[in-house]
């Protein structure tokens, strides 16, 4: 992850990303500025969890004993997930 410059007292550092109840954030290491990113819905929580089931299930598909349909089915699923999370996703960082 690249470095960001914290507006409150210059120090450049890395951010790490944390969540709490969906509302995901990080913190100036220095001065312990808040930086909000996003916040996600409780139901946007359980799509991320499905969502990262079905990827899965979608990444160990193998093309030589599974139909192409099935392997299409499943990434159409994995396109609606991605979809229906993204909606429960508010973003709260100002552009930079
Ligand atoms: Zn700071």
């Amino acid at each position: 992850m690249q470095k960001v410059r914290c507006d409150g007292c210059e120090h450049k550092f890395v951010p790490r990303p944390r969540e709490k109840k969906g509302y995901q954030f990080f913190k100036c290491p220095e001065c312990d500025k808040e930086y909000p990113i996003c916040k996600i819905t409780p139901k946007g929580i359980k799509l991320r969890d499905k969502l990262a089931r079905e990827r899965e299930r979608y990444r160990l598909m193998n093309p030589g004993n599974t139909k192409p349909a099935d392997i299409i089915a499943q990434h159409r699923l994995v396109q609606k997930l991605t979809e229906q999370f993204q909606a429960e996703v508010t973003p709260l960082a100002k552009a930079q």
